[in-house]
């Protein structure tokens, strides 16, 4: 199974990806994550991004395109993958067609007050990822990680001003993408504003049909 997932940012593609892979048993594959992980371990890449990714901002498709190639060229996404956060523009598109076929391209909605709340209330532990909200989904201790034990902290791109910026590149770059695979009759639309459970059914029902 090929799936894109798509949408604002803050509209839960991250949480509702870690559980649909195991239920499909493919691999999540997050560019986000990615250029994180690099920005974490100092690769060059990781310098290259750094800056972009904390106003907001698109790193190249060039690079992204060439990232997203490599991964999807190990095995493990042989059986198939859930893509979050690419494409993200009608070039990246245009490249991963020429890569892989896709079975669906789930399209997360959100009204924009609910993506600014969602965003602004993220929290994260730095070194596992483990996202958490602190309204909908708080941790047990506040602002400390469950498993951890650390400090939890606010991604920079998820302070108010880069939230904004965020959420403009996403209607002036992503939201093409909308129009671009509902023509190709790959686009499934999902109310992604009730709870993580109800999104993940809904999202499976619609996929196995
Ligand atoms: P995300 O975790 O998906 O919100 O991505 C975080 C940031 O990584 C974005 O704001 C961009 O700076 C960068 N990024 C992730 N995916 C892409 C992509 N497909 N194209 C360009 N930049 C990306």
């Amino acid at each position: 199974m090929n799936l894109v997932f798509l949408g604002p940012p803050g509209a839960g593609k991250g949480t509702i990806a870690s559980e649909a892979k195991n239920h499909f048993d493919i691999p999540h594959i997050s560019t986000g994550d990615l250029f994180r992980s690099h920005i974490k371990g100092e690769t060059e890449l990781g310098q290259q991004v750094k800056a972009i990714l904390a106003a907001g901002d698109l790193v190249p498709d060039s690079v992204t395109i060439e990232m997203v190639k490599q991964r999807l060229a190990e095995s493990d996404a042989q059986k198939g993958f859930i893509l979050d956060g690419f494409p993200r523009t009608v070039v990246q598109a245009d490249a991963l067609a020429e890569m892989k076929g896709l079975d669906a391209v789930i399209n997360f909605v959100l009204d924009r007050e609910q993506i600014v709340k969602r965003l602004s209330g993220r929290r994260v532990c730095k070194s596992t990822g483990k996202t958490y909200h602190i309204m909908y989904n708080p941790p047990k201790v506040e602002g400390i990680d469950d498993e951890t034990g650390e400090a939890l902290i606010q991604r920079d791109d998820d302070k108010p001003e880069a939230i904004l910026n965020r959420l403009s590149v996403y209607e002036k770059q992503t939201e093409p993408l909308i129009a671009y695979y509902r023509e190709k009759g790959l686009l499934i639309d999902i109310d992604a504003a009730p709870s993580p459970d109800v999104v993940l059914a809904s999202l499976i029902k619609a996929v196995e049909k």
